[in-house]
This record gives C-alpha cells, structure tokens and sequence, in this order.
C-alpha cells in the first residue's frame, strides 16, 4: 500500500522561525513499524504541502491538541476524495470519540502492537473503527524510527526511553506513555543514532535524568559518536550529581531544555512537579554552565499562586538566573490532564477551542488574576 503519513501544521502561513522548531519523530517511528512491503511518504506540514490529488491507499494522521483542527480538515479533504483516514497520537488518544467523526479509525496508545494489525485489517477491507494498545510497548520491542525519510532540518530526534513517573497535573505524557519508565537498551539507541546523519540530535524523551544509571550508561556510549545533543532534564538531577553532568558534557550534551514551570514554590507543589525545588534552580543552571553546556528554561504563568506582579517577578527572576534561553507559556488545561479535570471541576475552563491550546491563550479563569491580566 502506499502510506502517507501527516504531521499537520494549524498556521498555512509558514514563518522563517518554524524552521527551528524540534524536529518530530512521530512519523518516523510510525514508518519504523510499518511493514517493508509498504511504501512510506511522510509529510511534516510545517516545512512542505499535501497533495490532496496524489494517490494514497491510506492516510494517517499524529496531531497534538494545538494542530487537531487542522488534522480534521486535513482528515475530511481525504476522506471526500476516498481516501480512508487514520489517526493517532496524543490527542487522538484522549478524545478518541471526537476524532472518529473525522476519521475511519483511531489509534488509541502507542501504536507498536497495534499499527501492523491495522494494515492487516485494511488490506483485507476489515478496518476497525478503533484500535486500542492494551498494554504498554516493551522497551526492547521498540523499533528504531527511519531517518531515511521525513527529515527536514538540521536536526534529527530520537528517542531512548519513554514514561514518566513525575506526573504533574498540567502534563498528558503519563495517559499516553505511562508512569513507568522504560529505558531502550542501550545498543539499541546508539545502533538507531548511527543511521542519524544529522550532527545535532534531539532527545524526544520526557526527560533524561529520570533514571540517571540508565542515562549515564547511556552517555558513555554516546562519547565515540561524535555527535551533539539536546535534552530535557529536570533541576533534582542537575542541581545535585556532578558525575551525571560530566559525562553529559562528555557525551556530547550541548543544551538541556529544563521545565522550570514556576517560581513560587506553593505553584510547583499544586502542580506536582516533585522534581522541582525552587530553592534549587540556581545550582542547576550554574552547574550546566560550569560543564560547559546551556540552558533554557521553560516558564508558565497562570497558576493559582500567580497574581498580576508575577510577570515583573519572573523576569528578575529569570535575568538572575543567568539563563542561556527562555521560553515562556501560558498554563493549559490539555485534555487528559489532571489540570483539566480540576478546573473542570471548579467550573473555570473557558474555552474549548482547541485553535486556543497553544500555550499562548488564556482558556481558563486564572484564580488571583483576570483573563487580560
Ligand atoms: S516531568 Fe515533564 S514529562 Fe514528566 S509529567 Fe512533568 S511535565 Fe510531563
């Protein structure tokens, strides 16, 4: 069958920064467990068009919250012409009732044990409306992603590991990947970055310092590769364990992208980001910097503890830090989340747009602040 697979992008209209955007590993990883007698086209819509008018026998989908409008549109203009429709990921896997009105079918959790079934089942005309993983993916069963196709910049992703057991109330990785940690073995990981052309990779993990014996294991290996990387991680582990960072820096590690979330300390314990002590956040940025690598922080506002003057705050806050780079986010409630259900509960969500859930819109009634606010 010929596959395409979509990444959709909710602006048409392409802007030069897109471009350094991280790079997605989804659809690589689907064609990673796509049968051999398939052939794969993967199209990252933020970097390329789909061509409605080429033939397909089957296209699938993977969107988040933010692009899912987008992907029903993509899905309908398909569907119209014949083309039977699939979708999975995140957001599919959330409201999976919602995305069937859109599609033929629905992959609900990861699709590793349920993908090739799939495509058995489309083949024989037997498609069924949902396919849902009963269980998680073994580590060890995790095939490599293809980084033959659907490569568009300079950077290529992978991933070592996935399930996160931190569980903050405004994350969905947990639905979705699990509390468990589940490390790839180690050869496994380096053998996949070696098909890697790129210089730069990006870890698409949760986090690396998760497990830190994994990871260290895992970076001495990376040391004789030559390459360069970027990473999340979190402050519990890189305030504190000065051999973790130096075999980071060793291996190649050149920016750790660190979810700081807040300031106030009352906001991180609601949130329940266990691995945050704000007391901490100065020592993690000053150790990264010693071994030689950067730092950008990730900021939210919009938590219950937050009142007008927490902007001015951070800011100080963040100049303080002395960090290499910042990107901030207004908090939102993703489906899934126990954020979500909370503000639910309390009658404060006020929006379901989901064109609104990126991080740059207020969706619901902050606590101590207005909306404009
Ligand atoms: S630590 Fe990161 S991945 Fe894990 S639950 Fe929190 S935000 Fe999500």
């Amino acid at each position: 069958m010929k596959i395409l697979l979509v990444m959709p992008h909710p602006n048409p209209k392409r802007t030069f920064f897109d471009r350094f955007a991280y790079p997605s590993l989804t659809l690589q990883q689907i064609a990673g467990i796509t049968p051999p007698e398939h052939r794969v086209t993967i199209v990252d819509e933020r970097y390329e068009d789909i061509n409605f008018d080429k033939h397909y026998d089957l296209v699938g989908i993977s969107c988040m919250t933010y692009n899912s409008l987008r992907g029903y549109e993509i899905a309908d203009g398909f569907r119209k012409r014949g083309v039977p429709v699939v979708f999975g990921g995140y957001h599919a896997s959330l409201l999976p009732e919602e995305t069937k009105q859109h599609a033929d079918s629905v992959v609900i959790g990861e699709a590793e044990l349920t993908w090739p079934q799939l495509l058995k089942d489309l083949e024989k005309g037997e498609l069924k409306p949902f396919y849902i993983a009963k269980k998680l993916v073994e580590p060890e069963l995790i095939p490599p992603a293809r980084h033959d196709i659907g490569v568009y910049t300079f950077m290529e992703a992978i991933q070592a590991s996935r399930g996160c057991p931190v569980g903050c109330e405004f994350c969905a990785m947990q639905k979705v990947e699990g509390a468990r940690f589940r490390g790839r073995p180690v050869d496994n990981v380096i053998e996949e970055m070696k098909t890697i052309k790129s210089k730069t990779i990006f870890f698409a993990d949760a986090s690396l310092t998760i497990s830190p014996p994994y990871t260290k294991a895992l970076f001495k290996e990376m040391i004789s590769l030559n390459k360069r990387f970027h990473c999340f991680g979190n402050i519990n582990v890189l305030s504190k364990d000065e051999e973790f960072l130096k075999l980071a820096s060793e291996a190649g590690v050149e920016r750790w992208y660190v979810g700081i979330a807040s300031i106030t300390q009352e906001n991180i314990d609601i949130s329940g980001k266990k691995t945050n002590k704000v007391e901490d956040y100065s020592a993690a940025v000053k150790k990264i910097r010693d071994h030689g690598m950067t730092v950008t922080g990730f900021f939210m506002f919009g938590f219950d503890n937050d009142t007008p003057d927490i902007f001015d705050r951070t800011l100080q806050f963040m100049l303080d830090l002395n960090l290499d780079g910042i990107s901030f986010s207004i908090l939102t409630p993703y489906p899934g989340t126990r954020l979500a259900e909370r503000l639910e509960k309390e009658g404060r969500i006020l929006s379901r747009d989901w064109s609104r859930y990126a991080e740059g819109y207020v969706n619901f009634q902050p606590k101590k602040m207005t909306v404009e606010e």
